[in-house]
């Protein structure tokens, strides 16, 4: 019996979802008596890091026709390594690849699956957050194999000082239903979701061509930005930065919103964040009974002396 762990990577490199997933999925082979067993698909280096967040074994399925990323390729070489290593728990990051991978892992191997856990499982149950983050629901998985993936920045990261041994697995890939041509990425800025710090605009910016300063902002502090959905609806700001309800959910440890209103929609996808830092004119605008940090005041006026700030604070 194992824990198995999908670590994913980014450019040959173990992402920060795979760390925290990796430090779950060996806490909870600790609490099980069990061991906790990486997987890897595709070019990858550095794999052996895992072993200091409580992996003591990574496969790795070195196979270039994985670098392409292809949930249903990926779950196949998952399967026959929770084959290979009986295992009886199956943990992904809640990230882009985790939802893609773990519901078509759940129907290949008969599995209960509870996705965007925000604790340790108590015996056979997980909590996730439901209502777009306004409610806990304790889901019990009744199967012999259980899938979970953890929602990134909700469990803190064990370092145990491990190291992991690097074994090459071999497994049968099938013929893809889709082949990917070219990727472009839209920028190299830091990932949205990855980020442990955002810095976020809406409409109260007025245009544009205010970003600036929300970027250098950003830049400043080593944050990714983002923005509401109306200011990426009328194109002030590109779609991939919109967050909420029907953009993306992020978690960072910071989240600084600048010109935001609060609406709930836009609260479904940053209320996970650990600290909530608002700034807005209007002393009643809902964001701020979410936040942690407020201040009332004009953007065009606080946001030049907060960059004032992290600069003589920088260089001190
Ligand atoms: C089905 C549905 C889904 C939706 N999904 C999303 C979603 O995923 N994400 C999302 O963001 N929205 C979403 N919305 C829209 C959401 O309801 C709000 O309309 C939107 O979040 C408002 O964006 P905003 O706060 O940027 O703009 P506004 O509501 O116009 O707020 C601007 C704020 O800026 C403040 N302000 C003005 N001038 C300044 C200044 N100089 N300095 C500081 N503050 C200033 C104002 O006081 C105000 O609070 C959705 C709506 C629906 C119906």
């Amino acid at each position: 019996m194992s824990v198995l762990i999908y670590a994913d990577i980014n450019n040959g490199v173990l992402t920060k979802n795979a760390y925290e997933a990796a430090s779950y999925g060996a806490q909870v082979a600790k609490t099980t008596g069990t061991n906790a067993i990486a997987i890897v698909t595709g070019t990858a280096a550095g794999l052996e890091k895992l072993g200091n967040f409580g992996v003591t074994k990574v496969l790795h399925v070195a196979d270039a026709s994985l670098d392409n990323f292809d949930a249903h390729k990926i779950a196949a070489v998952v399967a026959q390594a929770a084959k290979a290593e009986s295992a009886t728990v199956i943990v992904f990051p809640h990230d882009y690849a985790g939802k893609a991978i773990a519901p078509v892992l759940s129907a290949k191997l008969d599995a209960g699956l509870v996705t965007g856990a925000l604790a340790l499982p108590n015996g056979n149950v997980v909590r996730k957050t439901v209502f777009s983050g306004k409610a806990f629901a304790d889901v019990e998985i009744n199967s012999a194999i259980k899938i979970i993936s953890v929602l990134p920045n909700s469990v803190d990261k064990l370092e145990t000082g491990g190291s992991a041994e690097i074994t090459a697995f071999s497994a049968e890939i099938p013929t893809s239903r889709i082949t990917v041509k070219e990727i472009k990425k839209e920028s190299t800025e830091l990932s949205l979701t990855e980020a442990d710090i955002v810095v976020s605009g809406g409409r109260g910016l007025k245009g544009p061509e205010n970003w600036g300063m929300i970027e250098e902002l950003a830049h400043l502090l080593g944050a990714a930005t983002a923005c509401s959905r109306p200011v990426a609806d009328i194109d002030w700001r590109p779609h991939h930065e919109h967050v909420g309800q029907t953009g993306l959910a992020i978690r960072p440890n910071l989240y600084i919103a600048i010109g935001i209103s609060g609406a709930i929609q836009h609260l479904a996808g940053v209320n996970g964040s650990k600290i909530i830092v608002v700034i807005n004119t209007d002393p009643e605008a809902p964001f701020f009974k979410a936040a942690d940090y407020g201040i009332v005041g004009d953007a065009f006026v606080v946001v030049p002396k907060l960059i004032a700030a992290v600069k003589k604070l920088k260089s001190a």
